[in-house]
């Protein structure tokens, strides 16, 4: 196939370098044959990797049962779906509203802030909520929100981890704090459990929603399935997309205790929020996690990356960060001021697929499933890549 792709996409997103066709487990072809070990996974999206048997299963059942149904009527597999994450967050009265992607998912939670009759929202600095016109108002990145502007107005922004700004962003007008338990789009960054507890204690105080995106960390990717547990707070909703249905397309707002009597019928809504083929693909994602173990898996691999990561980088990685196998490698090659797109064109051509999510650093989001011949390799090529920056004369 001949792929013209500035002739046939807006130029949002640059041009790809590669046509990818096929995949299995954590390994990905090219339209030329050639393999790759996928440590992206479709930006932390492909969480059991590629064909896996119980999806394929899962999902070709219900596309030859039931595609699509609209919220006219009940579909079998939305409910199954949604008592699950019912469960998985195990809040006294949670409810779930779907949708068909993170930003909607957050669009849905910000219209939710509105009803509490307030409107101010405070973010953290450095925040990725989405795109849309309402979630690119939570995106505290000046250079992704400026062309749009004007966007939301009654936005304050804090620094991450800043307790004193926290505090001051908090007010009685406040409708709700977003956050992110770890900043995904931001390079990997945490908030302290110090900072998102404070968040809930002072949300609380003045009747505001503490509303934590785990649209890049929900899920199983930290190891738990939902990464604020451990800060041990209780948020009054989250929002969950990405992995949720293993690569088809799926958002969810969950709520609990009197967030979720907010909205009533005609409130919001979304055609295709609740599809059935999604919502099988996420029913069995959540069984293939549990039934494989690998929410600890995502533990112990994440420990062994974090280590390997260094230890077989010939110097060239300063740091890794994140939890479970969301990770950022800190790359240093000397005198480079954006070495992380260098290190992830070169390690393309040793077969690696990467994302430079900053200029210095490179991101990982590899499949739970990923094989320990799969983790061997990926490190071998790794390892190949460090050596040539290492070999380079700074
Ligand atoms: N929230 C977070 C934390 C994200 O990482 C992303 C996407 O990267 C979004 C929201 C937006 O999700 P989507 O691209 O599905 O709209």
């Amino acid at each position: 196939m001949n792929v013209n792709w500035e002739e046939t996409f807006l130029n949002t997103y640059g041009t790809p370098e590669l046509t990818l066709v096929r995949g299995h487990g954590s390994r990905v072809w090219d339209v030329t044959g050639r393999e790759y070990i996928d440590l992206l996974g479709g930006i932390a999206v492909n969480i059991l990797g590629a064909a896996h048997p119980n999806y394929v299963q899962a999902v070709s059942d219900q596309v030859g049962k039931l595609v699509h149904t609209s919220n006219l009527y009940i579909n079998e597999p939305s409910v199954k779906l949604a008592n699950k994450l019912q469960e998985l967050v195990g809040w006294t009265g949670a409810k779930v509203f779907f949708c068909n992607s993170g930003a909607e998912a957050n669009e849905a939670a910000l219209k939710l802030s509105r009803l509490t009759g307030k409107t101010q929202v405070v973010v953290v600095e450095g925040s990725f909520h989405g795109r849309t016109m309402g979630s690119l108002s939570l995106t505290a990145q000046p250079a992704k929100q400026k062309p749009f502007e004007p966007l939301l107005n009654d936005v304050t922004v804090v620094a991450i981890n800043d307790l004193e700004a926290l505090k001051m962003a908090i007010t009685s007008a406040t409708a709700a704090v977003f956050l992110e338990v770890i900043q995904g789009e931001a390079g990997v960054r945490s908030l302290s459990s110090e900072f998102i507890r404070s968040a809930r204690e002072w949300t609380s105080e003045v009747g505001a929603l503490l509303i934590i995106d785990e649209v890049q960390t929900g899920i199983g990717r930290t190891g738990a399935w939902w990464a604020h547990t451990e800060s041990g707070v209780t948020p009054d909703a989250i929002t969950v997309a990405k992995s949720l249905a293993g690569g088809l397309p799926i958002g969810a707002l969950i709520t609990g205790g009197e967030a979720s009597k907010l909205f009533t019928p005609g409130s919001h809504g979304s055609t295709f929020g609740g599809n059935p083929v999604s919502c099988a693909a996420a029913i069995s994602v959540i069984d293939v996690i549990e039934q494989e173990g690998l929410l600890s898996r995502a533990t112990t691999l994440g420990q062994e990356f974090k280590d390997s990561l260094v230890n077989r980088s010939h110097g060239i990685v300063t740091q890794v960060r994140g939890r479970g196998l969301l990770l950022a490698a800190e790359i240093y090659i000397g005198g480079e001021s954006d070495p992380a797109p260098k290190f992830v064109i070169k390690a393309l051509e040793h077969g690696l697929l990467l994302n430079a999510v900053t200029p210095t650093a490179v991101r990982l989001a590899p499949a739970l499933t990923i094989a320990d011949a799969e983790m061997e390799q990926a490190l071998l090529r790794w390892e190949l890549t460090c050596n040539y920056f290492s070999e380079v004369p700074s």
